[in-house]
């Protein structure tokens, strides 16, 4: 079978499955141009920008109702060590303004 299959994703990247349908748990409309996922859709998480309640950076969740925008924002909000470049990096400035 050579049928062309559309590929698509959320806005989120991760990918629709259903051929010819925008959303795998509703049925998407179009208001004034903006996708718009039908009330209840489960998926509807996927396609909308959250604020992270860190940096206050909007972002695409990469899970439902996820509200840091990654690790170290993470390790930050929760007071977590933090392993990112950029908290290994001023760990190692800090260490040097100790001695
Ligand atoms: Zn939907
Ligand atoms: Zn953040
Ligand atoms: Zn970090």
């Amino acid at each position: 079978m050579a049928t062309k299959t559309k590929v698509k994703t959320y806005r989120n990247g991760e990918p629709i499955n259903l051929e010819y349908h925008e959303c795998d748990g509703c049925e998407v409309l179009y208001i004034n141009g903006h996708k718009t996922h039908e009330a209840g859709c489960p998926f509807e998480w996927k396609d909308y920008k959250v604020e992270c309640k860190n940096c206050d950076k909007l972002f695409y969740p990469e899970f439902d109702r996820q509200e840091l925008c990654s690790n170290h924002c993470y390790a930050d909000y929760w007071d977590l060590p933090c392993d990112c470049e950029f908290c290994i990096e001023l760990e190692l400035e800090l260490q040097n303004e100790d001695c």
